[in-house]
């Protein structure tokens, strides 16, 4: 029987991908439910495209633009956030793919778990925030998480058949960005335009931005913590320019395990809805002919200060990962906005990890509660930058 699928975040990047991936596999996959923000437009097309159960456009100010558009179509259309957490629990979808950006997947997360859906993870952020409770969550309601994010993709692609067996390092690579190389001089004056422009992946802008940055590889480092159940000194960042080795895992006995293909996000989003199958595809082949060199190097920690600051915050736990996210997705906003600096971002984050409220164990609420402070910190140290700047 085919897999009913629901897609939160249907309109970009990764839900694109994914509507590629069933369209292409018709007989493994029926779209169930397509869940966008405000792309009504895009919505409607992939409405009329899928035929699906149920669309949800979450942003209420569009929901009058889908409804007329899909009326007469046998499409339910809905709005709001509600219905969002309402529609990845319906009891007709099998698995919800995860493919919106940053904190606004975390509660459907929650939802789509309780009501046990499996997961495609692609909204590494769900991780970064709140690990251990959807961890714990999963666990108690025997639903299975599956990477969507290459690099872990291919850690779970190289523990097939070795669940059992203990990991002793798991090597995420990075592909180093725009700026490998540069200094923090050469950083100070970047644009959003160059940090828009990914040598190896097409993305949406806040991941772009994070792989810029490299806070990208820094919330990887924790979404494998959680997704693995390694500690954070069982982690290793290896730059890797080329993007042809997604990432490793390393046994006890010495044993590395690769998993490699050309940068293409549909292979991992396609095996994380087919596991523990694979399907065929015509995703273009790597040759090692074009490829006469693999190379790594050590990630630059000192200019790429956000790789260091993620560690730290998993190191210390409790809700530091939390306040991690919510600076970040600040500074990356205002940063698209041109209203701060590439080198503030890592500024506003490491303030606001020493400065807002710890919690050791924290609880649902304490994530949201975290969540607005580290929010309202991180916009009040970018009204000094301005002011400073003028
Ligand atoms: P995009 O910005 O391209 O797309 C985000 C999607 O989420 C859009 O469909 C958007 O809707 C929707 N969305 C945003 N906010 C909400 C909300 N509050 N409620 C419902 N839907 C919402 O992001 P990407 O596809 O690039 O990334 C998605 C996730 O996958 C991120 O966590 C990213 O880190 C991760 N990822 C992405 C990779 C990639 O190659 N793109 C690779 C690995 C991981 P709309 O467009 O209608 O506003
Ligand atoms: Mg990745």
């Amino acid at each position: 029987m085919a897999k009913r699928i629901a897609i939160l975040g249907s309109t970009g990047s990764i839900g694109t991908q994914a509507l590629e991936v069933i369209a292409a596999h018709p007989d493994a996959f029926e779209v169930e439910v397509l869940i966008a923000h405000s792309n009504a437009d895009l919505l409607v097309a992939q409405a009329k495209k899928f035929k699906p159960n149920a669309v949800v456009i979450a942003n209420e100010q569009h929901y009058q633009t889908v409804a007329e558009a899909l009326r007469g179509e046998l499409v339910k259309v809905y709005t709001g956030e509600s219905a969002v957490c309402a529609a990845v629990a319906m009891s007709t979808v099998d698995v919800v793919l995860t493919a919106t950006v940053g904190y606004s997947g975390l509660k459907p997360t929650i939802k789509a778990i309780e009501a046990g859906k499996t997961i495609a993870l692609a909204n590494k952020e769900t991780l970064v925030v709140a690990g251990e409770m959807i961890t714990r969550l999963a666990h108690d309601h025997g639903v299975n998480i599956y990477p969507v994010d290459s690099e872990h993709s291919a850690i779970f692609q190289c523990l097939a058949g070795e669940f059992h067996n203990k990991i002793e390092k798991i090597i995420l690579t990075a592909s180093g960005g725009p700026f490998r190389g540069k200094s923090r001089a050469d950083l100070k004056a970047i644009t959003k335009a160059e940090a828009l422009k990914h040598p190896n992946w097409s993305m949406g802008a806040k991941v772009t931005i994070d792989s810029a940055t490299l806070m990208n590889k820094g919330l990887e480092v924790i979404e494998a913590k959680w997704l693995f159940g390694v500690q954070a000194n069982q982690v290793e960042v290896v730059v890797h320019p080329q993007s042809i080795i997604h990432s490793l895992v390393q046994f006890e006995d010495g044993s590395i395990k690769a998993q490699l293909g050309l940068p293409d996000m549909r292979l991992p989003i396609q095996y994380a809805l087919s596991y523990p199958d694979r399907l065929q595809s015509d995703f273009p082949r790597f040759d090692f002919r074009n490829y006469p060199s693999l190379t790594f190097e050590k990630p630059d920690t000192e200019t790429f200060r956000n790789l260091a600051l993620a560690f730290d915050a998993l190191n210390q736990a409790g809700n530091m990962p939390c306040i991690l996210n919510a600076a970040n997705e600040v500074a990356v906003a205002e940063f698209l906005k041109d209203n701060i600096g590439f080198l503030d971002m890592s500024e506003i984050v490491e303030k606001c990890l020493r400065s807002v409220s710890f919690v050791r164990a924290p609880s649902y609420e304490d994530y949201v509660n975290t969540d607005k402070e580290a929010r309202i910190r991180a916009n009040e140290l970018v009204k000094k930058l301005q002011v400073y700047s003028r």
